[in-house]
């Protein structure tokens, strides 16, 4: 079986191969990118929500690979975002493009808003949506990770808002964890976890 991402952001494609290292293993899946497959091109995420927007992408690769996928190839996407509570959930969905700039432009305006807060942080949370779309339908599987932010970046690893946000229970920013660390409480991890369930039982029904 053949999981085909649906994503061209190297960070997620790493941290998702990490993640499924053990059921890549479980369900013999191999993981791929979709610019391995074809030209990626732009697709609108005009969705409401990380579900609308996670299976619009899903949705969008499955149907442009038409005629190149097995039936067994799995299409899967992540949308995914952080969500500051004194900002009422911005950036949220529009995490991505938050500066209208790049990842570093959005770190940094983003530590700009909240510089602003009497506090100089606040509560905030990560959300990941995963969508998969396969012969058999459309589904999705949400993840959550909960903790604050802080308006002066820590740290060098991970990516995008990581330097910014200190999950609950650490004193540490992501970006001052290892990726090991990071993977063991990610609103990504927890996301794929419940998509593995999902992605079982379709390998079973493509094996029955
Ligand atoms: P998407 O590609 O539209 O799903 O946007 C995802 C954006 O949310 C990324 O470009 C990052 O800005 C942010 N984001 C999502 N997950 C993470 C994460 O694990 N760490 C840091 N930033 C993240």
């Amino acid at each position: 079986m053949r999981l085909i991402l649906a994503t061209s952001n190297a960070d997620k494609i790493r941290e998702i191969k990490e993640i499924y290292s053990p059921l890549c293993k479980e369900l013999d899946l191999e993981i791929l990118a979709w610019d391995r497959l074809i030209t990626p091109f732009d697709i609108i995420e005009n969705g409401e929500s990380f579900k609308e927007n996670a299976l619009i992408k899903s949705r969008a690769v499955f149907n442009a690979l038409n005629g190149i996928l097995s039936p067994n190839d799995i299409v899967l996407s992540d949308d995914s975002g952080i969500c500051v509570d004194a900002l009422c959930g911005k950036p949220g969905i529009h995490s991505a493009r938050y500066s209208g700039g790049n990842a570093v432009d959005n770190l940094n305006l983003l530590c700009a808003e909240v510089a602003k807060l009497p506090s100089k942080t606040s509560k905030a949370h990560y959300c990941a949506c995963i969508g998969i779309s396969s012969v058999q339908g459309d589904f999705s599987a949400h993840g959550f990770m909960y903790g604050n932010v802080i308006s002066v970046p820590r740290g060098n690893n991970g990516f995008g808002y990581d330097p910014m946000f200190i999950p609950q229970g650490f004193n540490k920013t992501l970006a001052e964890l290892s990726s090991n660390e990071k993977n063991a409480i990610s609103h990504r991890t927890q996301a794929l976890t419940h998509a593995s369930y999902i992605l079982r039982v379709l390998s079973r029904l493509f094996s029955a």
